[in-house]
């Protein structure tokens, strides 16, 4: 089954739309570092908006305790929502309260409001649907239709992701329809060589998509955090650098498959080891199977794949037709170890045929390293979302919208 567009809602003017973005940008200081995903929900947003409909967006930032935290304010990201469409944007400092109901009481035709941070309240991702079901009704009080445009939490059984899509008449927007379509280009029937590149720090996320991409991809290319625990499968000492010891023997199981397989499972031959986790800190390059043989032993640090590697992986990447690339190759916030995350992104930007760049953290990174959105075939909003549609699982967020694998 199809996915359900904007166009299956019919006319819009004049009508309340409640439109479901993810708008969990990085922070610093109180300063968005990087805005690709308020860039990525303007198309949806000016779609609604020169339909005449009454927009109120919803969205969550980083992970609230279920309770109002100024930190995770949506107020800046209103802000910068408005300088993007250069158009103001109301914004409601609770999200089902009575500022809330005031501000879409407010609202004219082709209008837009933010509601402060559905993760203020706890029902959002609660595991009891009841509460979540709740929730998702005062939400839906407010509008006459439901757009579900979050790529980045279609994974996710949550109140304004999964309930209010049920209560409302509802369709996905344009954010998650594209996603979709290049997605579903990498799972059916890819031009191949395919290769697939993994990084990024949260390992045991990450392993499970493997044991689904091995009988697809022609070459897996593995580094960041997660490399250390392949490195020690091997029966390398890897220091204190980023290790899941209870994935040792899955990731031994996965080496075996992928040599009965003949897919290659390319591994770095060269570490960037540094003293400790600093942007100051001492570092050698150092072969992978003796990291601990640097100066700082077995307290050193693998923070970045080595120059040898970084080559080696941009050789594999620009041979391939179809890449998609998630998680950075190293600790690339910090200039010294940045190297690899570059070389692998530079590749990227030279294969011939599909590149897909999938997580927040490597979207950010490739514009903090400086390169151009149009540079790569695409960037996905969604780094969970995107490697659980890769590994095949079910994404709740788009069967409740017709969507059918
Ligand atoms: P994404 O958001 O793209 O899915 P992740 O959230 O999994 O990626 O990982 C991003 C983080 O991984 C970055 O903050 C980066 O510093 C970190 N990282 C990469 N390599 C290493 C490493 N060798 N050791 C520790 N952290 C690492
Ligand atoms: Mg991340």
């Amino acid at each position: 089954m199809a996915l359900r567009t904007l166009e299956s809602l019919g006319s819009l003017g004049g009508r309340r739309v409640l439109l479901r973005c993810d708008l969990n940008v990085p922070l610093k200081d109180g300063a968005i570092t990087d805005d690709g995903r308020v860039r990525a929900s303007l198309g949806t947003v000016n779609a609604l908006m020169n339909a005449g409909a009454q927009v109120i967006i919803v969205s969550h930032l980083g992970r609230p305790d279920g309770a109002p935290d100024a930190k995770y304010s949506l107020a800046p990201v209103a802000q910068r929502l408005s300088e993007l469409l250069g158009a103001p944007v109301a914004f409601a400092t609770d999200t089902v309260g009575e500022a809330a109901a005031d501000a879409v009481g407010a609202l004219t035709d082709g209008s837009v409001l933010v509601l402060e941070n559905l993760r203020f309240n706890p029902e959002e991702t609660s595991k009891d649907e009841a509460e979540r079901r709740g929730f998702a009704e005062k939400l839906a009080g407010f509008a006459d239709a439901f757009v579900s445009d979050g790529f980045g939490v279609v994974h996710r059984k949550q109140a304004s992701v999964y309930e209010l899509a049920s209560l409302l008449p509802s369709a996905a927007g344009l954010l998650i329809a594209s996603e979709l379509e290049v997605l579903e280009r990498l799972t059916e029937s890819p031009e191949r060589p395919y290769a697939v590149v993994l990084g990024g720090s949260k390992v045991s996320d990450k392993l499970g998509v493997i044991e689904h991409l091995l009988p697809r991809v022609d070459a897996l290319l593995i580094g960041g955090g997660m490399v250390f625990t392949f490195l020690a499968a091997q029966g390398h000492p890897v220091g204190k650098s980023l290790l899941e010891a209870d994935q040792l023997d899955t990731v031994r199981g996965y080496l075996d498959d992928a040599e009965k397989r003949g897919v290659r499972i390319v591994l770095p031959t060269d570490i960037v080891v540094a003293e400790r986790f600093a942007e100051d800190a001492e570092h050698v390059v150092q072969p992978a199977d003796a990291i601990e043989e640097s100066p700082f032993g077995a307290s050193g640090l693998g923070l970045d794949i080595g120059p040898d590697t970084g080559e080696a992986f941009a050789g594999e990447i620009r041979g391939a037709r179809t890449v998609f690339w998630n998680g950075p190759m190293g600790v690339f916030e910090l200039a010294p170890f940045a190297a690899g995350t570059r070389a692998v992104a530079e590749a990227l930007t030279e294969v011939g045929g599909l590149s897909v760049v999938g997580g927040g953290d490597s979207a950010a990174a490739v514009r903090a390293l400086g390169f151009d959105d149009d540079a790569f075939g695409h960037i996905s909003t969604g780094g969970g979302a995107s490697l659980e549609f890769l590994e095949g699982k079910r994404l709740p967020g788009l069967e409740v919208l017709g969507w059918q694998r």
